[in-house]
């Protein structure tokens, strides 16, 4: 276990076992989501590198809610990380225009489909706003559910 100090937050977290985790993870492939893998690593890159530290690839989500707003997509991405936390220094905290929870496994906010075995926690992200991707199609189709466990 590695000791992560975030927000406030003391994690102690396992990024080689979450790493291993996501690379069997099955991304989602609905429309929503494929125009989140399309844009997110290039308009929200302290997103992609918070979630680094923690082994998790921000590419695959573990659950992606998403809905259209006027003129954009409103995402909040849950990921899975393997460890636990050890400090909960306070509700949310902000990293440029996202916000940010570590969630224990069981509290109301972090209720996703999940059925890990190991210890893990969940981090979940707010605030994400993605316009539709110009000049590309994105036809719905529903994608494989999460089933890898840590
Ligand atoms: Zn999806």
């Amino acid at each position: 276990m590695e000791r992560i100090v975030c927000g406030g937050n003391v994690l102690a977290a396992d990024p080689e076992k979450t790493a291993r985790y996501y690379k069997k993870q099955s991304p989602c492939g609905c429309s929503g989501c494929r125009n989140f893998y399309f844009q997110i690593k290039e308009k929200y890159p302290q997103l992609a590198a918070l979630l680094e530290q923690f082994g998790a690839d921000v590419l695959k989500p573990d659950e992606t809610p998403w809905f259209e707003a006027e003129d954009h997509i409103e995402y909040f991405p849950y990921y899975t990380a393997a460890g636990r936390i050890e400090t909960k220094g306070g509700e949310q905290f902000e990293i440029g225009d996202l916000c940010v929870d570590f969630i224990r496994p069981g509290d109301p906010s972090g209720n996703i489909p999940n059925n890990q075995s190991g210890p893990y926690f969940i981090i979940g992200i707010y605030g994400i706003k993605l316009p539709w991707a110009p000049n590309e199609s994105f036809p719905a189709k529903e994608g494989p559910v999460p089933t890898e466990k840590l």
